[in-house]
């Protein structure tokens, strides 16, 4: 980072003492240092009830979380923050976003009061040359975000932001972009890609909210299930980004795409030698798949 950056950065801090901001400039250094190289994931997010409900795929990723290296940041590209262009949030305490509507009472009184990351957020913003990335201070955590991160990461205590989706650009143009993010694997930071691969819920089929955790899967969810899969095993990315001629059932796998999008944020920051794995491997409500993906 050169000196207008850091500049830059000190005019985004709302700190008037000077001491604070040489103590947020030895923060910043710490944070920056090179690590080990993060793993990267996909999350199956599904019900945002998982955010407060035990079940086997909440589970599955607290045991995932378990095994991680403990991350400096969280950087999450949640299916639920579309935008026009490309933002990164860079506020220092970002909001429980409760964007969702006919859920219990406790889950709107559900917050995630991790901190922010202005030092990552400008940090992500110089590192992308593909377009010119916005720093955000209105966004906070969307539930794609905190539903997961509160059972993986429950002390709160990791500094968490997130970039958006640009509503208006192709796949491939997510997943060039993506690839531009490698370098913060390598600073400790752990990337998650947060959506579902396969989500329909115009055809969701569950009578109660309990159903919607049962294992079931339509003939069509299935299959597409496992051409994702398969593609992903064999590193076909390409056949991932023009996943719609896939099979005549991708239409219905991905009505819309902003829930598949973030499994391309994950994939574009696989390299060669590193593997793919699955966890959380099953559909639910017909139509949604919580199949979840950890590469290292
Ligand atoms: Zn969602």
């Amino acid at each position: 980072m050169d000196r207008r950056d850091f500049l830059k950065l000190l005019g985004l801090l709302p700190l008037s003492d000077a001491a604070m901001k040489l103590n947020e400039l030895n923060k910043l250094t710490e944070n920056l240092e090179v690590t080990e190289q993060m793993p990267v994931l996909f999350i199956g997010h599904g019900n945002p009830m998982n955010a407060i409900n035990d079940n086997e795929f909440v589970k599955g990723w607290k045991t995932t979380a378990k095994n991680l290296p403990k991350p400096k940041a969280i950087l999450c590209i949640s299916a639920h923050w579309e935008t026009n262009g490309t933002f990164v949030t860079a506020m220092k305490s970002p909001r429980t976003i409760h964007d969702f509507g006919g859920f219990p009472n406790e889950l709107f009184e559900t917050k995630y009061p991790a901190p922010g990351s202005p030092e990552f957020a400008l940090e992500t913003k110089n590192t992308i040359k593909k377009t010119t990335i916005e720093l955000d201070e209105k966004w906070g955590l969307d539930h794609g975000t905190w539903s997961i991160l509160k059972p993986m990461f429950p002390n709160a205590d990791i500094p968490v932001f997130q970039l958006s989706l640009d509503y208006n650009q192709p796949p491939k143009y997510h997943y060039e972009l993506a690839k531009e993010l490698a370098s913060l694997r390598k600073k400790g930071v752990l990337i998650i890609g947060s959506g579902n691969m396969v989500h329909n819920l115009g055809m969701v089929k569950a009578t109660s909210m309990a159903d919607i955790d049962k294992e079931f899967g339509f003939d069509w969810a299935l299959e597409m299930n496992s051409i994702f899969k398969a593609k992903i095993t064999s590193q076909d990315h390409k056949a991932l980004i023009n996943y719609e001629t896939l099979s005549s059932s991708a239409k219905l796998a991905i009505p819309t795409r902003e829930h598949y999008l973030p499994l391309l944020y994950t994939l574009a920051l696989q390299e060669k030698n590193e593997q793919a794995t699955f966890f959380n491997d099953k559909a639910v409500a017909g139509s949604l798949t919580m199949t979840s993906v950890l590469i290292k």
